[in-house]
């Protein structure tokens, strides 16, 4: 709390801007704000000429910048929104990522909370009310400014009765009958329903409700309605206008009816967006022995170091462990942040921990609206107990955080990809435990690299869980030879024999089976075999990938859609071929093969539409569904009780991924998926279909041998100077023209080479060297890991930028930059 009551000299505030700017601006507070401004709250202020936007205080200082700073304009919070931590974590997040504050700001504040400068219309001074000069529109407009001092766009519409104002606003501007405004609109709106009550003196004097049903006298549904009302308000509290209408069947005249004799009162009330649970609670599991050791062994060794792996095989039932974690520390009143992959926040696991928790846990993913991330803003900030979220929740504004869970740490979703900043959610919520003083638990079945090396060397503690919950034998895992059965010609297009028995075989003993594909769309190549040409997209250099259900050619990159061919575009012949295969050719196919079966597929496509992604995964526990299809969406955190059989079409492809972590994401998509297989009652069977089949990584899964992997894993990484024995900078240049970019990569990496020489790699074509439109050329910096010259490599990059924009002819050029990236 600051307070500057009698000061003479001028008060001034640093303030953050939501935009990509590089430092932070002084604005100098006007003695009436003195009082009422802190650190942490929003403030409006003016920017370049005449837009206005909310940033956010980061410091009041009495230090004279030197120049007449602009004053500014009103404070908007009552409370600050952001505290001290979350500024600190903020400015780490910056400085550690390479990006600026208001980049941070941006990513960190959901939308209702950053406020957006609306164009409003007034009537100008220099009108004299001539209308006879004003077509019959304009007319409509003016008239209406006389009445009402100002105008949104959105009024202007509506008085017009036309989408398109922008051409009238014009020459009424031009006529001089208006002038604009900018002004900020605050986006967030509660949310209010109806409510209806008696009015008075009803509702405090029952015995004059005689005379209420006298005015209604023969109007029937009148009646209905009043009897209705006394009937439910014998049940509960308040009763809701729409809860009255369905009882008893009244339109909303027929209440306005009532309200206008006076009977009934109609009112507003602010209810929650967040939808609160309602069931009962129930209490926890009893823990098995396995989880009551680990739960032991992570308390102990969370007293001495800040964070803990926890590697658990899948099914050994981490989420319970997790669950007690959590109970002990809200029970202390403190509050648990728990992080998953956003794919990985289905209703499975939120019902689990509703169950447990009611009301005390609250979910902030990307499907909520604007205003439900503000209402979960405000939440957390009353101290809501326990957040359940996807990466970004690590910005929600905690105040007595105690417990971070990482679960499935290994994910490469926790790490933002576009755009800046390119934050690691797992990493950064490491630091932002640290302010705190709490504790992060990192939980997975198959750890990543970094994890286990920390947790190796002894600066992570280190807590495994071997076997599954309940006994279960982990699943077996068999390998289909593609190669051999395409020899032997009994492959059945991209199925093997083997696979489709044992996918007979599931369903025959009323167990269901999991397929996973890792690409989505019927085929990813669309060919001529007369001329050789390839559908390929106009704004990317990738080919486009045919999506039969919707009849269209997709890219997978941009978004781009075409209608599918019907004959080559340029030879005109109808020797259409398609290669490869995705999910939507896997579903198609099995249903011949597999007639009885009943098939569904889980993929981006697929659960498009909101609550569709439910919609299946309730299905397929209700055993409406025999066989799930589905991409990467069907290998995370998914547990069903009754799935014998998990099948992976083509393991050859997770090999060949050009990245050094290939070997790592092939074991863990691998292991993951078989995880999904014999979960609760017997031990399940996985097959993966390869063409190679004496792949290291695959011996490693069948055999389930975590350690082998890692050894091999580990040394590679060493040799090679590898993450994360290496730390990698990625920068990505792009321009609209090949050759712009190819000479500003080549000058970026001769000026960064003077200051870190070999550790500089490229510039060098990426396998996808056109994305939307602009060509990409990449550049890596390979550093040692020491923090000075990882603070040095950050400027020479930095400094270069600068420079390389400054050439003539590149100011056009975009440069990314990616501090470890995924
Ligand atoms: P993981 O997250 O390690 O893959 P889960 O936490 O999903 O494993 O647990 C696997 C299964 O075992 C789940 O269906 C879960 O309900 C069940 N389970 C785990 N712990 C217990 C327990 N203590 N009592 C009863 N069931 C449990
Ligand atoms: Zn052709
Ligand atoms: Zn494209």
């Amino acid at each position: 709390m600051e307070m500057f009551p009698q000061e003479e000299s001028i008060v001034f505030a640093e303030i953050i801007l939501p935009l990509a700017l590089p430092k932070v601006y002084t604005y100098s507070i006007p003695e009436e704000l003195q009082e009422t401004i802190q650190i942490g709250m929003r403030v409006e202020v003016q920017f370049g000429k005449n837009k206005l936007y909310a940033g956010l205080v980061k410091k009041i200082h009495t230090n004279n910048p030197g120049y007449q700073p602009k004053p500014l304009l009103s404070v908007l919070d009552k409370v600050p929104i952001v505290h001290e931590h979350h500024l600190k974590l903020w400015e780490w997040i910056a400085k550690y990522y390479g990006c600026t504050l208001g980049e941070v700001m941006h990513a960190a504040l959901p939308a209702g909370l950053k406020l957006a400068s609306e164009t409003r219309v007034l009537l100008s001074q220099a009108f004299d009310e001539d209308f006879s000069v004003l077509t019959d529109k304009e007319y409509l407009i003016a008239e209406a400014l006389t009445i009402q001092e100002e105008l949104s766009i959105e009024e202007i519409r509506k008085i017009l009765n036309q989408a398109t104002v922008y051409p009238l606003i014009n020459s009424l501007l031009f006529k001089r009958v208006i002038i604009l405004k900018e002004e900020l609109k605050l986006k967030y709106k509660p949310r209010t329903l109806a409510y209806i009550r008696f009015a008075e003196p009803y509702r405090s004097d029952p015995e004059t409700l005689k005379s209420a049903f006298e005015l209604v006298g023969r109007a029937k549904k009148q009646m209905d309605a009043l009897l209705g009302f006394i009937q439910l308000s014998k049940k509960q509290p308040t009763i809701k206008k729409k809860e009255l209408m369905e009882a008893v069947d009244v339109s909303s005249a027929q209440l306005k009816g009532l309200e206008k004799k006076g009977i009934f009162e109609i009112y507003k009330k602010e209810v929650s967006r967040i939808s609160g649970y309602g069931k009962d609670v129930i209490s926890n599991f009893e823990l098995s022995a396995q989880q009551l050791k680990a739960l032991l062994e992570i308390k102990q060794k969370l007293e001495e170091k800040n964070v803990v792996l926890l590697h658990g095989v899948t099914g050994s039932g981490k989420t319970q462990v997790y669950i007690d974690l959590m109970q002990e520390a809200i029970d202390e009143g403190k509050q648990v942040l728990y992080l998953l992959p956003e794919i990985g926040l289905t209703t499975q696991i939120i019902f689990r921990l509703q169950k447990v928790f009611g009301n005390k846990i609250a979910v902030y993913h990307s499907r909520l609206n604007n205003n439900e991330r503000v209402e979960l803003w405000h939440k957390t900030l009353e101290g809501m107990p326990i957040i359940l979220g996807a990466r970004s929740a690590l910005f929600l504004p905690f105040n007595r955080l105690d417990l971070v869970i990482v679960d499935e740490e290994h994910d490469p979703s926790f790490k933002q990809q576009d755009p800046a900043p390119r934050y690691n959610a797992r990493d950064t919520s490491i630091y932002l435990a640290n302010q705190f003083g709490a504790k992060v638990l990192l939980g997975t079945a198959t750890p990543s690299m970094e994890s286990y090396i920390n947790a190796k060397s002894g600066k992570y503690g280190l807590v495994e869980m071997m076997s599954r919950f309940g006994g279960i034998n982990l699943p077996e895992i068999v390998i289909a030879d593609a190669a051999e059965e395409t020899r032997k010609k009994t492959m059945k297009s991209h199925f093997t024999s083997m696979l489709i028995e044992e996918l007979k075989a599931a369903l025959g003993r009323g167990e269901q089976a999991i397929l996973f594909q890792n690409r989505r769309g019927y085929a990813p190549t669309v060919n001529c075999d007369t001329c050789g040409w390839t559908a390929a997209c106009i704004n990317c250099d990738v080919s486009l990938t045919l999506h039969k259900f919707a009849g269209n050619l997709r890219c997978h990159y941009c978004g781009y859609q075409t209608e599918a061919p019907k004959a080559c575009n340029a030879c005109g012949k109808t020797t259409i071929k398609v290669k490869g295969f995705g999910t939507e050719k896997i579903e198609d196919e099995l249903k011949i093969f597999l007639p009885d079966a009943k098939i569904a597929r889980m993929d981006w496509d697929s659960v498009r539409a909101k609550n569709s992604h439910q919609k299946i995964i309730g299905d397929f526990e209700d055993k409406l569904i025999d066989i799930l299809v589905g991409t990467q969406m069907v290998t995370k955190g998914l547990d069903f009780d009754n799935v014998g059989l998990v099948g992976v079409l083509s393991a050859d492809q997770l090999f060949y991924f050009p990245d050094f972590r290939a070997n790592e994401r092939a074991f863990q998509l691998l292991t993951q998926v078989s995880g999904r297989a014999g979960r609760r009652k017997t031990q399940g069977k996985v097959v993966i279909q390869a063409f190679n089949t004496k792949h290291p990584v695959l011996k490693e899964v069948i055999t389930n041998d975590f350690p082998s992997f890692y050894e091999r894993e580990e040394k590679e990484r060493r040799n090679f100077l590898y993450p994360p024995f290496y730390r990698l900078i990625k920068i990505t240049l792009k321009h609209k023209k090949r050759n712009f970019v190819e000479v500003g990569a080549s000058i970026f990496a001769n000026l960064l080479r003077k200051d870190l020489g070999s550790r500089v790699l490229g510039p060098a074509q990426p396998g996808i060297n056109r994305v939307r439109t602009y060509y990409l050329m990449d550049i890596v910096v390979k550093l040692e890991r020491k923090a000075d010259i990882l603070e040095k490599a950050k400027n020479v990059i930095r400094e270069a930028g600068v420079e390389v924009k400054g050439r003539k002819g590149l100011t056009q050029i975009r440069i990314n930059v990616d501090v470890d990236p995924y």
